[in-house]
């Protein structure tokens, strides 16, 4: 496909009719049964959505593919564990429209490819495998056993194995992930980028340094408890809507709520439990006590804005922070306290964006309370200071010792149904030392101990032409990552671009000279192999891991299992020199859950754990005060102010998803929790920089971003007054993740940045 066909396809000049209304105050509710019931009616008939509405996230069931929301460790509503998002990707996964070689001979990849991706998601189902010719304007069929045949020759072909890239996306199950990233080093690299690297990695690199792990510290049962929960940088309604349901349980409990967001987000204001039929009827239950319209990347401005007044009251009256824990359980606190002397408090609440009087509610109601948790997602992980962000939150926690008790503690909500276990199971592009060496004491090969690429260097060295084969497990790299023409550029730059998938994407279009398309089952589809009717595992953001089984007949025979396509390739791309019984472990998973016990920490009694109802979960030393960081105990840190200088009319802009929308899955083209119908392509924008800039509501403008001296344009937008920040606007991705450049992301963890970046709006 040719690079310029890609700008041509992201620049669309006609417009569906949009439509705006006021935003609602009100979230779930009967719009959520009815969104849902439609969404299943146009993919499955009655029966299949009964059987799936019942095993969804239920014991013994199928884990939902969407977010990474965990489920309630005892009673599971027999109304169904399942939100309106849930269903609208369950019912996609199960249609019954496949295609394949009929399809491909139909259209060619470049035709394909000048649609939308909402189009584009909407073909169908992949049913059997596909392969792209180095010249080859259309697909066409090839056996499973020549595709396998294909990749180990490529990568048998390269000068090295670090010039091959292995992507994971997130709803790869624990089994195929610990394959994969087990076929990888054997093959000799780590060129392990996977999606956390473009979504929470900040939290993981703060967390690691500050508390110890990686991961949050709190169990679904301590947000019940809790007495304060801040949301901060998230929109659970759409992006982990059960979420809701628990929130609804901390208020009931008593618990206050405070919703940080540049957005005032409906379910954050309100939310109505379709399966209350008392709330229902009466209207719902209000969330947010105090909602601060914080502006972007104001956040750490606003911490310290907090925690200046906190100690400003531990200095006058004592008593305000936990001086017990700080003593026994924390260290830096005096270097802390010095920094954050050095800060105005007045400076802070400017920077911040949020007025003092709100400032005062929020620290009235953490001085009341030690049972704080602090729940956030990408709205503090996607900014060049995503780590600083997030180690300022942790300083709020630890001073109250918020950490390592009930009703307390740090709660990154993860985006992707197994994107936390998939990096517990070693996908990991810079994994340690002592994961490395027991790989090497279980198998008898040395890993490389050299760090692989992230996403931001994989996409880099593509470009480059320094790597030349992309192998992608799920996802949708290319409208998933930042900088569009750019990494397409870099995919197109490949020999061999491979992407195993259920349903056809945007990066199936953007191909190396060949390109192969390898159909999956989906979650919901039972998986036979060789020992019978096979499980396999998940772990939520909770750290709970569970089993999931498929309840579905595959929509079509030509799919094969995540985890017989890596053994498969393994096999055959290393079969002259492997130590490994690659195609035992396609005929049984539970040999790999015995090998992940034996390697990964926690997994003890694997197999027979998997069998308990609720799944078990994994060690967490945060959550018992085992601080395993460089001092063993819980880490102060120091983090600055960001320095934003916009000149005259520039704004800072933040891609989002809408509410008809899961990562780069597009359901549909509303987005009824923010009041806009029927468009993507629309910039929200504050009313008065509307008027500053003379723009019109719906006026078509073009959006463009200058950084390091290189011009990225988005055309063809219409503005869309909202009630966000001054100087603040917001997009849909992937239609502006041309905007983000690669050069752009978190210090250290490399996420990019496509929360705050500066772009100018140019009228047409
Ligand atoms: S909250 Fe997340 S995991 Fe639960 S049903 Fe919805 S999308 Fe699926």
């Amino acid at each position: 496909m040719s690079l310029s066909a890609i700008e041509k396809a992201n620049t669309p000049e006609d417009f569906n009719e949009l439509k705006t209304k006021t935003p609602p105050t009100n979230s779930v509710g009967f719009g959520a049964i009815k969104s849902a019931v439609q969404q299943a009616s146009k993919y499955m008939n009655a029966v299949e959505a009964f059987k799936v509405s019942l095993k969804i996230n239920q014991k013994g069931g199928f884990d939902c593919p969407g977010c990474a929301w965990p489920d309630p460790d005892d009673d599971r509503s027999v109304f169904g564990e399942y939100c309106e998002n849930g269903m609208k990707a369950m019912a996609e996964e199960v249609q019954k429209k496949i295609i394949g070689s009929d399809f491909f001979a139909q259209h060619s990849v470049d035709e394909l490819a000048a649609m939308t991706d909402f189009e584009i998601g909407k073909s169908g189902r992949l049913g059997s495998p596909m392969f792209l010719a180095e010249g080859a304007t259309h697909y066409q069929s090839i056996s499973w056993e020549e595709a396998y045949a294909k990749v180990g020759k490529h990568l048998n072909n390269l000068n090295t194995p670090d010039e091959a890239v292995f992507y994971t996306s997130g709803r790869t199950t624990n089994e195929a992930a610990f394959l994969y990233q087990l076929f990888v080093r054997e093959y000799g690299t780590a060129n392990l980028p996977d999606c956390s690297n473009m979504c929470h990695e900040a939290s993981g690199k703060a967390l690691s340094e500050t508390l110890g792990i990686g991961k949050g510290s709190v169990t679904l049962d301590d947000l019940y408890k809790a007495e304060l929960v801040i949301v901060i940088g998230q929109n659970p309604a759409t992006n982990h809507p059960r979420m809701l349901t628990a929130l609804e349980k901390c208020k009931k409990n008593g618990g206050k709520i405070v919703a940080i967001n540049p957005l005032p987000e409906a379910g954050l204001i309100k939310f109505t439990n379709p399966q209350s039929p008392y709330k229902m009827l009466t209207g719902g239950t209000k969330m947010a006590d105090v909602f601060a319209p914080v502006t972007i990347n104001g956040d750490v401005a606003l911490f310290k804005a907090i925690l200046l007044q906190l100690l400003q009251k531990e200095e006058t009256e004592g008593n305000i922070f936990d001086k017990e824990f700080i003593k026994d359980h924390t260290s830096g606190y005096d270097a802390f306290i010095l920094d954050l002397k050095t800060y105005d408090f007045n400076e802070c609440v400017a920077l911040s964006g949020v007025s003092e009087e709100i400032i005062q509610q929020i620290v009235s109601l953490v001085l009341s309370t030690d049972k704080i948790i602090i729940c956030w997602a990408m709205g503090l992980t996607q900014h060049q200071n995503a780590v600083d962000n997030i180690r300022e939150i942790v300083n709020l926690l630890l001073l109250k010792g918020s950490i390592g008790k009930e009703g307390a503690g740090t709660c990154p909500v993860r985006g992707h149904s197994n994107v936390q276990g998939d990096r517990t199971v070693g996908i990991w592009e810079s994994a340690p030392q002592a994961f490395l060496d027991k790989i090497e004491n279980k198998y008898g090969f040395k890993p490389t101990t050299k760090h692989g690429y992230s996403v931001i260097e994989a996409i880099e060295g593509m470009y480059k032409k320094e790597a030349k084969v992309f192998f992608g497990l799920g996802g949708n790299f290319l409208s998933a990552a930042p900088d569009t023409n750019y990494t397409a550029e870099a995919l197109s730059n490949c020999n061999l671009t491979v992407h195993v998938s259920t349903k056809l994407n945007r990066s199936h279009l953007v191909t190396g000279k060949e390109a192969l398309i390898l159909p999956c089952l989906g979650r919901a589809e039972k998986d036979y192999q060789k020992s019978g009717e096979q499980i396999q595992s998940v772990e939520n953001s909770m750290g709970v891991v569970s089993s999931t089984k498929g309840i579905l007949d595959p929509c079509s025979e030509d799919l094969k299992s995540e985890v017989s396509v890596v053994c498969n390739i393994a096999y055959e791309t290393l079969k002259n020199r492997t130590k490994i019984n690659w195609l035992s472990y396609a005929d049984d998973y539970s040999l790999v859950r015995d090998d992940i016990e034996e390697v990964v920490n926690g997994f003890d009694n694997y197999n027979s754990k998997l069998k308990q109802p609720a799944g078990f979960y994994l060690p967490n030393g945060a959550r018992v005060r085992d601080f395993k960081t460089n001092t063993g105990k819980a880490n102060f840190s120091l983090n600055k102010l960001p320095n934003w200088k916009l000149k005259e009319g520039e704004l800072v802009m933040m891609t989002i998803r809408s509410h008809d929308q899961f990562n780069t899955t597009i359901y549909g083209l509303d987005d009824r929790y923010r009041g806009i119908f029927n468009e993507r392509r629309i910039i929200m924008m504050n009313r008065d920089d509307m008027l500053a800039q003379n723009l019109e509501e719906q006026q078509i403008v073009n959006l463009q971003s200058v950084f390091n001296g290189v011009t990225r344009k988005a055309n063809n937008f219409k503005v869309i007054g909202y009630d966000i920040p001054k100087n603040c606007c917001a997009t849909y991705f992937p239609e502006t993740n041309v905007l983000v450049p690669l050069d752009s992301y978190a210090h250290t963890a490399k996420t990019p940045s496509s929360k705050s970046i500066v772009i100018s709006v140019i009228k047409k």
